[in-house]
């Protein structure tokens, strides 16, 4: 038997952020590998498979990913169709390069399927386009993680370049970050708005500055958190959220 792999996108939280293509692998998957972050309601969709959780949070051991590897070629062995499900999209820091390259180096068919990264719900969460005409026309992905077995890179001359940014993984380390956007010369004005849960009905947004952000970084946050930087991000006052029954009609509808 030679199966294949497919690295699955689970969008950023709620179940029904999810894409057709990713739901009808889900239905069809006989093994499913999943993130720690995947809602309860995404692993249910997967009907026939075996669950195997290979959650590590920020994607830091390189030991686990190792042995995530070699499990999804094992698996592959196996099975006929193996879904490897990663949070957001994953082929955004997400470690898909080194899962796709011993998939390429055992000779095993893969495909990649994929879904909505916590930056385009955050922007929808808070109302706020991640573009403005005229203001805004680039903007980074970022983060400043890097594995016990990299180099840091210097990820903030890049990210000062954009007019605007996402920063993942990024909270914890938010008073150097702070300190390196303003140093490379942001304003300590420049908006952030720090949203937790993106897409779930726990969703919270902080808005703050780059001079206030260092403040944030002890605060007790559950769940995971992005950083939007960029002038666009102040608070603004909306007249709903993303959040009332109107969303779950939405879903229920769909
Ligand atoms: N591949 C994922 C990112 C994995 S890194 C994607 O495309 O979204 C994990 C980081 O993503 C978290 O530390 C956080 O910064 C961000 N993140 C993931 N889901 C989120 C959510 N629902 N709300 C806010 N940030 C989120």
């Amino acid at each position: 038997m030679s199966g294949t792999v497919y690295l699955v996108g689970a969008g950023p939280g709620a179940a029904d952020l999810l894409t057709l293509r990713a739901a009808n692998l889900l239905a069809r998957a006989d093994i499913l590998f999943h993130d720690a972050l995947v809602h309860p309601e995404t692993l249910a969709l997967a009907t026939r498979a075996e669950k195997i959780a290979v959650g590590k949070r920020c994607g830091r051991h390189s030991t686990a990913q190792r042995f995530i590897n070699k499990r999804l070629v094992d698996a592959a062995g196996r099975y006929e169709i193996v879904v490897r499900l990663k949070g957001g999209d994953p082929m955004l820091f997400g470690r898909a390069q080194e899962e796709l390259a011993a998939l390429e180096a055992a000779h095993i068919r893969y495909r990649v399927v994929p879904g909505i990264t916590a930056a385009l719900a955050a922007a929808a969460e808070i109302g706020t386009s991640l573009t403005q005409r005229g203001s805004v026309r680039s903007f980074a992905l970022a983060t400043p993680r890097s594995g016990d077995d990299e180099r840091s890179s210097n990820w903030i001359e890049g990210f000062h370049a954009a007019d605007a940014g996402a920063i993942y993984m990024g909270l914890r380390e938010a008073p150097a970050i702070a300190a390196s956007l303003i140093a490379a010369g942001r304003p300590a004005s420049t908006p952030v708005a720090i949203v937790v849960d993106a897409s779930l009905p726990t969703a919270n947004t902080h808005y703050t500055t780059l001079a206030g952000l260092p403040a944030y970084a002890d605060v007790d946050v559950t769940g995971p958190a992005l950083l939007l930087v960029g002038p666009q991000f102040h608070a603004r006052t909306r007249h709903s959220t993303m959040h009332d029954a109107d969303t779950r009609a939405i879903a229920q509808h769909i």
